[in-house]
């Protein structure tokens, strides 16, 4: 594990290398979590939200990012004068209500711009009154306090607002998850391109919050049929197409969301939402008498395999079920991604790759479960095979999905 002081002078050599190669401001945007690693999905979903709120604050696209120990990192270059660069971004850190959980730092080829440079008080701790250098020099406040107010911080930003934020953020949340996962299998992750040539992370980070910006639309539309919801959907593939330039990122998700979100907003408990779903989704079994051409649909034809509708018809059992309960069991995404491939009969793979190569996947996740190794070598074989798990992927996200409505129901439907 290369150590942190290692890490923060290769992160500082790139800076100095790209402000002076590019003669424009160079803004950094980093979670301020505590401890030696900072990796976590809620340091992450600070990083590319505040990173997202810089973007559209200076109209710029981030260049670069790293995800170690230092946390997912955001990179982003400007043309703009560097204290006008940080007077926007220290406004986003004072005013953002995640702005307090990342440092944003701004600088050019001159050096770094501070903010008592710009009159402004330096950070504050965030357990007691003193100045953050303080109390972390010091070692004032124990780890689990430290990461416990950041992660509630990020929780109560989760599940603030109205209906639509929350479904916004929540989703997002959840994407963002199943992206930054430690192996893909085959599919995108924040670190690898799996076995794709034509999509990275940047795809998919754009795609995420187009997608879970319309899923933040579903309670307005008012859909009492399932037709309707699937007009919507196909309506926010086009979004996404149109923001990842044609490739398809989350045509799985949006399917598997738009019907869970409907679920929720129809039932009256957390326990109902399964049956509401059943209800909802009775008219897409219809689908398989149909003559389209998707890749669930072939798979039917040819093997039989229900997949994805047969699941949503029946209420997703298997993700408020067994997967659902794997993922409270330790939150470990690597053995939810595992138990998900070794039983759901994934369309991508079929696609790619065959029913021969599905099967074995699935013998190779049942191992890998079993043993708790192996796991590199499986997503070594996935992206040599040129399998991609994206059915798979799909479904952990959602799971993660289901865990935080479960979590934050009476939240959601304003019961408290
Ligand atoms: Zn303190």
């Amino acid at each position: 594990m290369a150590g942190i002081l290692d890490l923060r002078e290769k992160r500082d050599e790139y800076e100095s290398e790209s402000v002076l190669t590019s003669g424009k401001t160079l803004i950094t945007v980093r979670p301020n979590f505590p401890g030696p690693d900072k990796r976590n999905l809620h340091s992450n979903f600070v990083s590319f939200t505040l990173c997202h709120e810089i973007e559209s604050a200076l109209g710029i696209e981030a260049i670069h990012r790293t995800h170690d120990e230092e946390g997912l990192i955001f990179f982003l270059l400007s043309d703009m004068d560097k204290v006008e660069a940080k007077r926007i971004c220290t406004g986003v850190e004072d005013n953002h209500p995640l702005g307090r959980l990342a440092d944003i730092d701004v600088r050019d080829a001159e050096g770094t711009i501070s903010r008592n440079e710009m009159g402004l008080q330096s950070r504050k701790c965030y357990i007691c009154d003193d100045l953050a250098a303080h109390c972390t020099r010091s070692g004032r406040h124990g780890f689990d306090e430290v990461s416990g107010f950041f992660k509630e911080s990020v929780t109560d930003y989760l599940v603030s607002g109205t209906m639509e934020t929350m479904i916004q953020r929540l989703s997002s949340f959840s994407l963002l998850a199943e992206l930054c996962r430690e192996l893909g299998f085959g599919c995108v992750t924040v670190e690898s391109n799996g076995s794709h040539k034509d999509m990275d992370f940047w795809t998919f980070s754009r795609s995420i919050r187009t997608v879970a910006k319309g899923f933040g639309e579903i309670p307005a539309l008012g859909a009492n049929d399932f037709e309707s919801l699937r007009k919507f959907g196909l309506e926010l593939e086009d979004r996404m197409f149109g923001a990842t330039g044609g490739i398809n990122t989350h045509k799985g998700a949006i399917f598997i969301y738009l019907i869970m979100i409907q679920g929720l907003l129809e039932s009256g408990r957390y326990e109902d939402i399964p049956e509401e779903i059943r209800r909802i989704s009775r008219p897409v079994l219809e689908d398989f008498g149909k003559g389209s051409e998707s890749n669930g649909l072939k798979a039917y034809r040819q093997h039989g395999i229900l997949g994805i509708r047969g699941e949503a018809a029946g209420g997703f059992p298997k993700l408020f079920g067994d997967y659902l309960g794997v993922l409270e069991d330790g939150f470990d995404l690597k053995r939810l991604t595992l138990s998900v491939m070794s039983d759901a009969d994934d369309t991508n793979v079929i696609h790619r790759a065959g029913i021969d190569s599905l099967r074995e996947l699935q013998s190779k996740a049942r191992q890998s479960l079993r043993d708790a190794s192996g796991t590199g070598s499986l997503d070594c074989w996935c992206n040599e095979k040129n399998i991609s798990t994206g059915g798979s992927a799909d479904l952990v996200g959602a799971t993660v999905f289901a865990h935080l409505i479960k979590n934050n129901y009476k939240t959601l439907k304003g019961e408290i």
